[in-house]
């Protein structure tokens, strides 16, 4: 399970941003990631990883297609809902 270094964004957001980065940048980019300011430029930078998609209630990462039901499983936006059932993780 990845954890993300920075509290209020969620772990595979900031695992798409480190790994745009390290495939855009190199490894050192890596180290910047770990940065809360340069992480949110190289947010702003590399922008939302082709195929994803940004999701406006809980900020996490989805792939675009998932994005409807994803929305429609968490209609109500509670703040530190953890999923109990085993997500797909396809990383
Ligand atoms: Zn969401």
């Amino acid at each position: 399970m990845v954890t993300s270094p920075f509290p209020g964004i969620p772990a595979r957001r900031w695992l798409e941003v480190a790994d745009a980065a390290l495939r855009r940048f190199g490894p050192a980019a890596i180290t910047e990631t770990l940065d809360r300011a340069r992480f949110a430029e190289l947010e702003q930078t590399l922008g939302t990883t082709e195929g994803f998609v940004l999701c406006p209630l809980c900020g996490d990462w989805l792939q675009d297609a998932g994005l409807i039901g994803h929305q429609r499983s968490s209609a109500l936006p509670l703040p530190g809902r953890a999923p109990r059932r085993g997500s797909r993780d396809s990383g």
